[in-house]
């Protein structure tokens, strides 16, 4: 289908993992808003750990700047030890959830189902779900990106109404670039974020899927950030690594396209 990326805001998502103290990633945001001043046509946000949110929102306050989690749980509230309810992180200020990160699938056995009940509790909290889809080096070997990914989009929307697309952000996120430094070229990257778009128009509907927001995950740098933002399918990046260091996160954040914002 055609991209028609008009009224898509670039975003800009920094994942921070379990890196940096409460008090490092207040300072960190406190740089970032005064070297990045305010900025209009794109959209910045960062994911610190649970134990960093509620810093970060104060440090963010006035500047534009979300505060996003990197996970959360899907009940309200109950008898769940070392869960966080959507809630809760709405209370604290939080503007978006991570859910689904490949770590969180590979590493603490989170199921597309998981997924799906995570992508509505936090919809229904007015929170936005950044939702990540990818395959392995193993399965895209294999000739099962598609596969994959049909999968996961499928299921992990599958209570999203069509009228709240532009309310998800899906980050398609190869699991063999994250951290890894093999970044997908453009083309890869265009090629399976135009699949993944086509499976939420299957899902959602064609109006859904031109106005949901997919961006690319994967050893994102300055160095490439531009040449993947000019590619008609990614509207912004989830950036792990380079999201750490200030310099090179305000550099992507200022990425430029070449191509108009038509797509
Ligand atoms: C991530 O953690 O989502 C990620 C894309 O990491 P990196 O940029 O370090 O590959």
């Amino acid at each position: 289908m055609k991209s028609g990326g008009a009224s898509r805001q670039p975003l800009i998502a920094g994942n921070w993992k379990m890196y940096k103290t409460a008090g490092e990633g207040a300072e960190f945001i406190r740089a970032l808003a005064s070297s990045l001043g305010r900025l209009a046509d794109r959209q910045v946000i960062v994911a610190p750990a649970f134990v960093g949110l509620a810093h970060a929102v104060e440090a963010a306050k006035g500047s534009g700047i979300g505060v996003a989690a990197q996970d959360v749980f899907w009940e309200k509230e109950g008898p769940y030890t070392g869960e966080v309810s959507a809630a809760m992180l709405a209370d604290l200020g939080v503007k978006a959830v991570i859910i689904g990160h490949s770590e969180r699938r590979r590493l603490f056995g989170e199921t597309d189902t998981g997924v799906k009940n995570k992508v509505r509790a936090t919809l229904d909290c007015g929170l936005l779900p950044i939702v990540c889809v990818g395959e392995t080096e193993g399965e895209r070997e294999e000739g099962r990106t598609e596969e994959v990914l049909a999968r996961q989009i499928h299921t992990g929307l599958a209570a999203v109404r069509p009228e709240e697309a532009a309310q998800v952000v899906i980050a398609y996120e190869p699991v063999w670039a994250i951290g890894t430094g093999k970044t997908a070229t453009p083309e890869t990257a265009e090629e399976a974020m135009a699949f993944v778009r086509g499976q939420v128009a299957a899902r959602l509907g064609e109006s859904a899927a031109r106005t949901v927001r997919i961006l690319y995950g994967g050893s994102v740098r300055p160095d490439n950030v531009d040449m993947l933002m000019d590619q008609p399918d990614i509207d912004g990046a989830l950036v792990g690594g380079a999201s750490l260091a200030l310099e090179s996160f305000v550099r992507i954040v200022r990425f430029q396209r070449r191509r108009g914002s038509d797509g």
